[in-house]
């Protein structure tokens, strides 16, 4: 398969998707929300090989990526929990965490000015525990959980330990419980669609045309 001659890096992967044999970035969707949804990253994330939380950030225009720091609040995540035009919350499943959903049908009739900021917390299960136990300015937001199918599915996910988490599964579970059902599922078809990419391209070849979208 030809490669996307804009993307070409010149050791011949694609400069966005990485990949080799085969480009995939005009499949992802792009689209807007109602809402922003901030990943606080891990650092260990950023050296797994795939960072699915990247195409989360290409697909959907407000998003935004910090990288967790073990000694101080992020600035520019503090400054926009801080920002009266945002009514932040944590994904964060635990005793006195609210559906999601509930909090953004909350926000959405009490406080029509304000914009939603989900932050999710990018790593594994116990890095995202390790990040809440450190930081303070976290623990003090309203936490939020997803609907209990998806949650048991994301934990389950997080719990994995081979290398990708699927950050944009957990984004695809949030834009669902905002009301589009539509984008969620373009995202999950183009994660499939990456994840079969990705590991043809592993095996040096480009996607059989069968398995092609
Ligand atoms: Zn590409």
């Amino acid at each position: 398969m030809p490669l996307s001659s804009t993307n070409t890096h010149q050791n011949g992967a694609c400069a966005d998707c990485g990949l080799h044999h085969q480009c995939v970035c005009s499949h992802l969707p792009k689209f807007e929300l109602p809402a922003h949804i901030a990943l606080l990253m891990h650092e260990n994330e950023l050296t797994r090989e795939t960072n699915t939380g990247q195409w989360l950030l290409k697909a959907i225009s407000s998003t935004s990526l910090h990288i967790w720091q073990r000694k101080q609040p992020c600035p520019k995540l503090l400054a926009m929990i801080n920002d009266p035009a945002y009514c932040a919350y944590l994904l964060f499943p635990n005793d006195e965490s609210i559906a999601l959903s509930d909090a953004y049908h909350h926000a959405e009739q009490t406080s029509s000015s304000k914009t939603p900021l989900f932050i999710v917390l990018d790593g594994t299960w116990q890095e995202a525990k390790k990040m809440w136990q450190k930081s303070p300015w976290l623990q003090v937001l309203p936490s939020v959980h997803l609907l209990p199918q998806q949650q048991s599915s994301y934990q389950l996910r997080r719990n994995q330990q081979q290398g990708h988490l699927c950050t944009i599964e957990v984004g695809s579970c949030i834009v669902e419980e905002l009301g589009f059902a539509v984008q969620a599922q373009q995202l999950n078809d183009f994660f499939q669609h990456y994840m079969r990419a990705f590991q043809a391209d592993k095996s040096g070849h480009a996607l059989k045309a069968k398995t092609r979208l």
